[in-house]
């Protein structure tokens, strides 16, 4: 269009100013926001730290607690399961409750089996005289002393089951095992007694009797009724195994916290003399167990009680209860930086550790940071949003940059048509006037033109006066228009008459003789409110514009008809036809098609927008119908008068 090709030149400067002026904010918004993002993942990652150097504080508090209550069990009688109390003195080791060990690193002294007032007898027994022998036996088996009537007893069920005699064997043995307190070979000798009654049972092929005496005998091992060092548990194991074809159940918590004997053991061993009344707790491995150990020595004995991790993790969760954290996020570590409970901490610097020297506690004590994928999703939420909301102020920004930007073009656009409007006015005007100045001289000079020569020029005179004073009258109806100063005075007026008025006026006037106009009019009378002298001049300059815009001597065609919103009078021309891109904007003011001055045509850009503004006061539209090459109708559609 006409001012799109002024615009040629200046579009690509401005808008290089507009991005001269929309790119750094836009380029320091992204800063700013790049920094604020960054910002708010340290203060995040500040605020993560905070809380988790409270909650460490919280968790190592609770502990701490927890170990000065555990600390009470060493001289209270009670204690919580999954704990043992070992007494460890130069005697030995006691176990409290003994059902929670299933040995102790030293069986306990006990009085041995008399064995001397049977030297006789078992001379007897070994030289053939078994008869006499178990007179001798079994009288002293009625000793009042149990160490003489356990040595009797177990003679006695030996020469038994030697002389395959299995139910007095049975019997001999079922009277030692009532008897406790004394050991043979320090093995108690009730436990020597069930453990034979067993063989003997075997023995004899009394399975089902052996059976039930096995179980019997488990039953009272795992209950703890003898307190026996490891081979001896291990041998008793090994047979009872046997006698029930099954492994022995036990679990293996007790066997941990055995182990945790022998190792206390062992360790009294090394520093027997070591006295230190006060109380140390600390964290010992035994058989890859980690174990709590809280200890008091003295000269004369260590009390020492034991924690399976069942306790600490039970701590452990008490600590962290009342904390954001997650158990996940705690780790235990020994003091050799081994991980005893809990993951493996994470790089240093992410971690929070607390090492045993500051808080007391016998471990280290490790915080990670929390769920980093749910972390990640917070932040990624408000990272999201932080750049939704900058996106958004860049668009805006962009956007509100753009439409200034097409504002500014279309008011330059503007000022430059009514730059050229001067010039193409100047020029319309130009050429009548020299017509009739040229014209006129051509009278003056001579007197004597013949007659059909003379009504020639004055003909042309009238028809380039005519064309002035329209020219003028658009002008001033613009002007009037612009002011929004023109008058319409609204009658009801016959469209057709109107029409055929405008069209006869046209030819005789129109300054186009060859033009060849077609008026169709349908029959009946067509009415429309309509200030005369206004229509008239749409219509006329629809009519100017069909024969300017076809080449010379084509037909145009006007017609008058209903329609269904009213009348409607169209002009119809078979001339050059309107690009699709511009059959809009030719009706705004100094509108003409792009390619209309390169064809030379003449105009202001003036007369559609006049067409418009008359319509438009009439209460009317515009249709426009229009091919390139082939024509275009315009329809003027006015409501019919009623
Ligand atoms: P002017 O004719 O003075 O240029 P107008 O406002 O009457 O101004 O018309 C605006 C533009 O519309 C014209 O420049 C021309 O490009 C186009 N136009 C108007 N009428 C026709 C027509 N009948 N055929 C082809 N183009 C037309």
């Amino acid at each position: 269009m006409h001012d799109r090709g002024t615009w040629g030149g200046s579009s690509p400067r401005l808008a290089a100013l507009f991005l001269a002026v929309v790119l750094p904010p836009a380029a320091t918004l992204v800063w700013l926001g790049l920094q604020l993002v960054e910002q708010d993942r340290s203060l995040w990652a500040q605020r993560e730290l905070e809380g988790r150097q409270a909650a460490a504080e919280a968790i190592v508090d609770s502990l701490n607690q927890s170990l000065a209550e555990a600390e009470r069990h060493l001289s209270a009688a009670d204690l919580p399961a999954g704990a043992v109390r070992f007494v460890v003195s130069p005697q030995g080791v006691e176990a409290h409750p003994p059902t929670r060990v299933l040995w102790l690193p030293t069986a306990p002294v006990m009085q041995a089996a008399e064995a001397a007032p049977f030297t006789e007898a078992e001379n007897f027994e070994f030289q053939g005289g078994a008869a006499r022998a178990l007179a001798l036996y079994e009288e002293l088996g009625f000793s009042t002393n149990p160490a003489v009537r356990a040595g009797a007893l177990v003679r006695v069920a030996r020469v038994h089951r030697r002389e395959r005699r299995w139910n007095d064997a049975l019997t001999a043995y079922r009277r030692l095992a009532e008897i406790s307190g004394i050991v043979i070979d320090d093995v108690p000798v009730d436990l020597l007694a069930r453990r034979a009654m067993c063989a003997v049972l075997e023995e004899s092929g009394n399975g089902e009797e052996l059976n039930r005496e096995a179980a019997a005998l488990e039953a009272d091992l795992l209950a703890g009724r003898w307190a026996l060092d490891r081979p001896a548990w291990e041998l008793v194991v090994g047979q009872l195994e046997h006698w029930t074809g099954r492994r022995m159940p036990f679990s293996k918590t007790r066997e941990t916290l055995s182990a945790a004997g022998s190792w206390l053991w062992n360790n009294w061993q090394q520093s027997p003399g070591g006295r230190s009344l006060a109380v140390s707790r600390e964290l010992i491995v035994v058989d890859d167990t980690p174990l709590i150990l809280i200890r008091r020595r003295s000269d004369a004995e260590m009390v020492a009680l034991v924690f399976l991790p069942s306790v600490f993790d039970a701590w452990i969760q008490k600590a962290v209860h009342a904390t954001p954290v997650a158990r996940e996020q705690l780790s235990i570590l020994s003091h050799s930086g081994e991980v005893l409970l809990g993951p493996t901490p994470p790089f240093a610097t992410a971690a929070l550790t607390r090492s045993a020297s500051d808080t007391g506690l016998p471990w280290t004590l490790v915080l990670s940071p929390g769920d980093s994928a749910r972390q990640t999703q917070a932040f990624a939420a408000r990272r999201r949003l932080l750049s939704s909301g900058l996106a958004a102020i860049i668009v805006l920004l962009a956007g509100g940059s753009y439409l200034l930007w097409r504002v500014v073009q279309r008011e330059l656009a503007v000022a430059r048509l009514q730059t050229d409007f001067v010039s193409t006015v100047s020029h319309e005007f130009r050429t009548p006037l020299t017509s009739l100045r040229h014209v006129t001289d051509l009278l003056e000079e001579d007197d004597e033109l013949p007659r059909d020569q003379r009504s020639a020029f004055y003909q042309v005179l009238s028809r380039n006066t005519e064309r002035l004073q329209r020219l003028v009258e658009n002008l001033l109806d613009f002007a009037r228009m612009q002011g929004g100063r023109k008058p319409y005075d609204l009658q009801p007026v016959d469209a057709s008459a109107l029409t055929a008025q405008v069209v006869e006026d046209f030819q005789v006037g129109g300054g186009y003789p060859a033009a060849a106009i077609d008026l169709d009019v349908q029959d009946g009378r067509l009415t429309v409110r309509a200030d005369v002298e206004s229509l008239t001049h749409a219509v006329w300059n629809l009519l100017d514009n069909a024969v300017k815009y076809s080449p010379e001597g084509t037909a145009i065609r006007v017609s008058v008809r209903r329609h269904s919103a009213g009348v409607a009078i169209a002009v119809q021309d078979t001339g050059i036809g309107i690009p699709r891109h511009e059959r809009r904007e030719i009706f705004r003011s100094f509108v003409r098609g792009d390619q209309v001055p390169k064809r030379g045509i003449k105009g202001t850009g003036l007369g559609l927008a006049l067409v418009s503004h008359i319509v438009e006061a009439h209460g009317g539209t515009i249709e426009l119908e229009s091919e390139e090459g082939v024509g275009s109708i315009f329809r003027l559609v006015l409501p019919a008068c009623v």
